[in-house]
């Protein structure tokens, strides 16, 4: 099969004969054969990057280039061994960070094939759900709005389909499909009707075609070298970072040549002292192990995400879920668990009927509460059956059904009334149809029954006595009242179709009745609605059912209490941009809304300032997810257009699992902010140590090789601890953040100027006593490390929190952390004695008496945190109250 042939031109005859299949698809066995021989229908991805590749990429940041420089200069004034050490380090480091790296690359690839598109294919005479991967050229597929279409199809047959092809021709437009256009060869890409191709997606209706080619041979396989994904932005907490290093490499630079000038004037030191002092510098002031510990503060986010059930597809969700404000949620299948039953049918004559059994597994009886009707009651039943696009059978293992909630629970009913769809289709073929799509509320289709044509349709009320005729104000209180009970009510009719019918909304139709279905909630939403109102965050939902039903649900879920707080889509409509302000602030519940409404809902809580995340599962929700700060797309129901739109995906559709995400990206800001404030502050601690010693023309107190082991080795361990730190106690009673906030604000600052204050003097003026005392500089060094490493270790518990007591925080609550620090102490204290690192970092064992001197000197730095956490606290309190009257007048 040539990937020239075209198939545009041909009948679909020819074509089905040319692949050697039937409109009926193909066997299972077919299939495989064919599997084998044609290989999968995937496109070859752009290779992984090497391992090779990963460890070079390390080195291409500007600390690690004056590090590089701090090396090249140790090995010029002739300290080798400091060079040697450093080079160490760098490779060391680079070793980290590619495994690190990694990691990531290898949990991405993992994600992918959780979130693979599937296609719904027939063989052997069932229309059953595969990987897109295995279809195979001869496949019959179906298409329904919302896929992304696995391969290239000629169209067996179209309904109302429109397709999005922009990936292959640009076109931004939707295309409407024909099936039974004919083209010649000439005809371009975009314009071949009767063509689905693979990679386009689409955006309305339903189709059935076969596979004319696959993997390669489509068309966006001939172009695949041109679009293989192209390196997506880093995300902004990276591009902070980066920005962050750059900074800091200037400042190590300019501080740098001052020391040359400054050094020029002091006559104290020789100049490769000063040398040793610019070497030693640079590298106190890099935070040399913050790539690594940011990477594993965001990779223990994404797995930790991924266990409460929500899965991570750009970073950037990771801290931005924790500055959220507003969820704008879906109903159905996402507070509610998406199985419906219908428990009550209301005939036209308004005989009612109870429905008993639980689940789409059809199982219970159908009981009329007077009389009854049966005649009337089937005709309403097979109405439900015929127009269906669901599916539901019994195997060996039991029920199993495929399809719209609403469809199989009709189905469902009509098993419970003795009325299966594969044997009513036998009287009544199904010969068109409008599917449903949720903007027009309702489908139907046409069927062939005894030389007529008869349509049947389903939907929701307004929408079904409309076409029957009927003033839906004489059934409001039946309606409200089902409506009331939080079941979902839906309306069927029938009616003659005349045989030049061409897809309008039908007309003339005898009302049947009513059904109400409910759908149960999911458990522990009630108490994730709760705990976001607790932590600020509004919760809006977003429903294209009723408002009375809709509210029905919000109040049980403790969303909504009163008819007030329920916006509806008709109210909408005559909004202006100000109005949906308005809307936002009361409104809690927003019923019968439009996708493009809720697309300008989400625009307007942006402009008010929200940080939004928005659900959704439709094709026609993506515009919505997009210009949400946070797209969520339901990975079980969820359409692939929703998922590819999306930030994150929940993996079982549950609203709770968002509140988790949330909880998660918040305690994943929280440590990203404890590690940096952690490695700032020793960082700065060195500074001022250095500075005090230059200025008081001491010998240099650190060798550059200590501060390289200090800030690398040492704090490495401990920081890499904290980003495993369990979130806070209050993470989820506080407000969120602001999005717009620095990592370094106002409490970093001066946290960082309090610690680096103590730390460093403390140090200093033990290394001045020490030497006063007539110590050899190497003595006094030695000691003097030891002292920053159990400074650090100490000062680590202060990091925990930023605003609450370290004495508050068991040591216990994080093992990690609490063996993180004995570790690191452990490895100080082991290279003390083992006699080749003695000599490459010049350290050598001390006494107990200093020991415990040391201990006593370095636990200052809780006492002193302590004090700034109380002052703060004041501070706060204090400016609360001022605050409250600042933002009540903006
Ligand atoms: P929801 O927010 O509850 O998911 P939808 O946008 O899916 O609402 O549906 C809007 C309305 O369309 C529903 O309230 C119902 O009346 C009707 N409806 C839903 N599903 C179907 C279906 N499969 N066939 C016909 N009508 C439907
Ligand atoms: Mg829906």
């Amino acid at each position: 099969m040539s990937q020239n042939e075209p198939w545009h031109c041909l009948s679909t005859e020819a074509i089905l004969n040319k692949l050697a299949t039937t409109a009926y698809g193909l066997s299972e066995s077919a299939a495989k054969t064919r599997l084998d021989s044609f290989g999968p229908n995937r496109l070859p991805e752009a290779p992984p990057v090497t391992v090779t590749q990963l460890f070079f990429r390390q080195f291409y940041s500007p600390l690690i280039y004056i590090l590089i420089v701090a090396a090249v200069f140790s090995l010029v004034i002739g300290e080798e061994k400091d060079a040697a050490f450093i080079a160490a380090v760098l490779l060391l480091n680079a070793a980290i960070g590619t495994y690190q790296e990694w990691k990531a690359e290898r949990s991405s690839q993992a994600l992918k094939s959780m979130l693979q598109i599937k296609a719904l294919v027939r063989r052997d005479q069932r229309i059953r759900e595969v990987s897109a991967e295995e279809v195979v050229p001869g496949d019959v597929l179906y298409l329904e709005s919302g896929n992304r279409v696995p391969a290239d199809l000629r169209l067996l047959s179209a309904n109302n389909l429109e397709i999005d092809e922009s990936l292959l021709t640009g076109e931004s437009l939707s295309v409407r499909k024909n099936a039974d256009w004919l083209g010649d060869a000439s005809v371009p890409l975009g314009d071949r009707e009767n063509m689905a191709f693979a990679g386009s997606i689409v955006t309305k209706g339903r189709s059935k075609g076969v596979v004319v080619a696959t993997a390669l041979e489509t068309q966006v396989g001939k172009l695949a070298k041109a679009i293989q994904s192209a390196p997506s932005n880093p995300p902004p907490l990276i591009q902070r970072m980066n920005r962050f290093s750059k900074a800091i490499a200037v400042i190590t630079i300019i501080a740098a040549i001052l020391i040359g000038i400054l050094g020029a004037f002091l006559s104290h030191y020789t100049a490769s002292e000063m040398f040793l002092f610019v070497v030693a510098l640079s590298v106190a002031v890099i935070p040399e192990g913050l790539p690594v510990a940011m990477t594993v503060a965001l990779a223990v986010a994404t797995s930790k995400m991924a266990k409460r059930g929500v899965i991570v597809r750009r970073l950037t969700a990771v801290e931005g879920l924790g500055s959220c404000t507003l969820i704008a949620t879906d109903k159905t299948g996402t507070l509610t668990v998406n199985e419906l039953t219908i428990k009550e049918i209301r005939l036209a004559s308004q005989e009612k009927y109870l429905v008993t059994g639980e689940g789409f597994a059809p199982q219970g009886e159908i009981q009329p509460e007077g009389e009854g009707d049966e005649k009337e009651l089937l005709s309403l039943i097979k109405a439900g059956v015929l127009c269906n696009e669901g599916d539901l059978y019994h195997t060996r293992e039991g029920w199993r059904w495929r399809g719209d909630a609403v469809d199989i629970a009709l189905l469902s009913l009509g098993v419970k009334g003795g009325l299966l769809k594969s044997e009513l289709s036998k009287g009544a073929g199904k010969v068109d149809e409008i599917p449903f799509e949720s903007e027009n509320q309702y489908s139907a289709t046409v069927h062939r029954e005894g030389g007529h044509r008869v349509i049947y349709a389903k939907g929701a009320p307004e929408k079904i006595l409309e076409m029957c005729g009927l003033d839906s104000d004489v059934y409001e209180q039946t309606t409200t009242e089902m409506a009331a009970l939080g079941y979902k009510v839906l309306a069927l009719a029938s009616g003659p179709c005349s045989e030049n019918w061409q897809g309008e909304s039908p007309e003339n139709m005898t009302f049947l009745g009513f059904v109400g279905m409910i759908d149960p909630l999911r458990p522990g939403v009630q108490e994730a609605i709760r705990k976001c109102h607790l932590s600020g965050i509004h919760v809006a939902m977003v429903t294209g059912d009723h408002k009375v039903t809709a509210l029905a649900i919000a109040k049980e879920l403790g969303l909504a209490k009163e008819q007030s707080q329920v916006v509806t889509g008709i109210d909408l409509a005559h909004y202006s941009s100000k109005d949906y302000e308005r809307a936002l602030d009361k409104g809690r519940v927003f019923a019968r809304v439009t996708p493009t409404q809720k697309l300008q809902l989400v625009s307007a809580a942006i402009a008010k300032g929200h940080f939004v995340a928005v659900t959704g599962d439709g094709a026609n929700d993506a515009p919505a997810m997009r210009q949400a700060n946070i797209g969520v797309a339901m990975g079980k129901s969820g359409t692939d257009v929703a998922r590819e739109a999306s930030e994150l995906v929940l993996s079982d559709d549950d609203f709770s699992s968002i509140v988790s995400g949330i909880e998660e990206g918040r305690i994943a800001y929280d440590n990203i902010r404890k590690v940096i404030y952690f490695l700032i502050s020793t960082g700065a601690a060195e500074l001022v140590l250095m500075a005090l010693a230059f200025g008081a023309g001491l010998p240099l107190p650190l060798l550059p090789v200590q501060i390289l082991w200090l800030n690398l080795v040492t704090s490495g361990i401990q920081d890499v601890a904290l980003a495993f730190e369990p979130g806070e106690k209050n993470i989820m009673a506080r407000a969120p953040r602001s999005p717009k906030e620095a990592i370094f604000n106002r409490l970093m600052i001066e946290r960082t100027i309090v610690g680096a204050l103590v730390m460093g003097t403390v140090g200093f003026l033990a290394f001045q006593w020490m030497l006063a005392q007539g110590w050899s500089e190497g003595a006094s060094r030695n000691v003097l490390l030891l002292l920053m490493v159990v400074f650090e270790n100490f000062h680590l518990g202060n990091c925990r929190s930023e605003t609450q007591s370290c004495l508050k925080l068991s040591p216990f609550r994080s093992p990690v952390l609490l063996s993180g620090a004995l570790m690191a102490l452990a490895l100080h204290i082991g290279v003390m004695h083992v006699p080749i690192t003695q000599k490459v970092l010049d350290v050598e064992p001390v006494s107990l008496e200093v020991m415990a001197v040391i201990a006593l000197l370095a636990f200052l730095i809780v006492p002193a945190m302590e004090l700034h956490k109380l002052w703060w606290r004041f501070w706060q309190k204090k400016s609360d109250s001022f605050g409250l009257v600042l933002s009540s007048k903006s």
